[in-house]
C-alpha cells in the first residue's frame, strides 16, 4: 500500500504562512486583495469564485469580484481586465476560463499587469518559468506539484520524472521547474509510442492529462511516486483523478489522492501569490 501525499497538509502550511504575511502587511496598512474577473454564470465558474472568496476571507484576504455577461463584447472583457490592473486596492487577479468562444483571451490578457497575474498566466511569466526567473509567478498547478515534493522530502536531483500532459497550464511549466531542480524529465502527451513502457521507467510519475483512468497498474512500478494532477468526474458522477487510484495505490510508493491531492494545494499556492504580489507591489520586505 502506497503512503499517501496529504495535499490538505501541504496546503494548511502555505496557509499559515499566508496568514502570518496578510498579519504583516495589514500591521503596515496594506490589505492585501484579489480581483476575481468572470464571464457569464457557468455553474462550474461560480463554484470556483464562491470557494476563492471564502478561502480567501478566512486568510484575510479581501476580494473583488469583477462580473461581465456571457454576451460582452470582446472590448468589454478587455476593459475588465485593466481596470483590475489598474486598480491600486488589487494585488492579485484571477481570471476564470475559458471565457466565452467569441473572446480573444490573449488579447485580454495583454492588459494584465505581469506583476499582478498571480496565476502565471502572462507571456512574461511563463518565459520567468522558462528563464529560471522567479520575479513572476508560476502557474498555480505545477507550484502545487513543487511544493507538495518538497513538503515530502522527494528528491528530485538525478531522478526520472514523467510527466503525461503538454500543457501550457500544466505540463510544459512543470517540466521546466523539475529541470531547475536537476530532475531527468520526459514529458508525453496523445501521440507518445508506449506510453506504459516510458512511464514504468519513471522515479516520479505526474498525471495531467485529464482522462480518468489512464494511469494503469501497468504504468507504474515498484518504488515509484504518482502524482494525480487530473480532475475529472466518473460514470457516477464523482470527483476522479486521471489514475486508476485503486490498482495503483497497492504498487506505488507514494501516492496523491483526489481529491485531497493536488487541488488542495493549488488554491493554497494561488493565494499565497496574491500575498506576495502585494508584498512585491507595495516594496515591503
Ligand atoms: P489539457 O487538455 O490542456 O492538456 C492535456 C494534455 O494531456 C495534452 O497535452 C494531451 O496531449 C495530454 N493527453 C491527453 N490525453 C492523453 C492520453 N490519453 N495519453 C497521453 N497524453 C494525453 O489539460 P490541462 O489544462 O493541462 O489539465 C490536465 C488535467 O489537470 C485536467 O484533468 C484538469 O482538470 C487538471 N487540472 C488540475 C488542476 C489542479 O489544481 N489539480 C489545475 C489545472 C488542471
Amino acid at each position: 500500500m502506497a503512503m499517501i501525499l496529504d495535499g490538505k497538509k501541504v496546503g494548511n502550511d502555505i496557509d499559515l504562512e499566508t496568514q502570518k504575511k496578510v498579519e504583516d502587511l495589514k500591521g503596515k496598512g496594506i490589505e492585501p486583495r484579489l480581483a476575481i474577473i468572470r464571464m457569464g454564470e457557468k455553474p462550474d465558474d461560480i463554484y470556483y469564485e464562491k470557494s476563492a472568496i471564502q478561502r480567501s476571507e478566512k486568510l484575510g484576504i479581501r476580494t473583488k469580484s469583477m462580473i461581465i455577461g456571457e454576451d460582452a463584447t470582446q472590448a468589454e472583457a478587455e476593459e475588465a481586465m485593466k481596470s483590475c490592473s489598474d486598480d491600486a486596492a488589487v494585488h492579485g487577479i484571477l481570471m476564470l476560463r475559458p471565457m466565452g468562444r467569441h473572446i480573444d483571451e490573449e488579447a485580454v490578457i495583454k492588459h494584465l499587469n505581469p506583476c499582478k497575474d498571480i496565476d502565471g498566466i502572462t507571456p512574461d511569466s511563463l518565459g520567468g518559468v522558462f528563464l529560471g526567473k522567479r520575479e513572476c509567478f508560476a502557474p498555480c498547478t505545477p507550484e502545487a506539484c513543487m511544493r507538495l515534493l518538497a513538503y515530502y522530502d522527494i528528491k528530485l536531483l538525478s531522478k526520472n520524472v514523467v510527466v503525461i500532459g503538454r500543457s501550457l497550464v500544466v505540463g510544459k511549466p512543470l517540466v521546466m521547474m523539475l529541470l531547475a531542480k536537476h530532475a531527468t524529465v520526459t514529458i508525453c502527451h496523445t501521440r507518445t509510442a508506449d506510453l506504459a513502457g516510458v512511464c514504468r521507467k519513471a522515479d516520479i510519475l505526474v498525471a495531467a492529462a485529464g482522462k480518468a483512468k489512464l494511469v494503469t497498474e501497468d504504468f507504474v512500478s515498484n518504488g515509484q511516486t504518482v502524482i494525480d494532477v487530473g480532475i475529472n468526474t466518473d460514470e457516477n458522477g464523482r470527483l476522479v483523478g486521471d489514475v486508476d487510484y485503486a490498482a495503483v495505490e497497492r504498487k506505488a510508493l507514494r501516492i496523491t489522492p483526489v481529491p485531497g491531492g493536488v487541488g488542495s494545494v493549488t488554491t493554497s499556492v494561488l493565494l499565497n501569490n496574491v500575498v506576495n504580489a502585494a508584498i512585491n507591489i507595495s516594496g515591503i520586505a
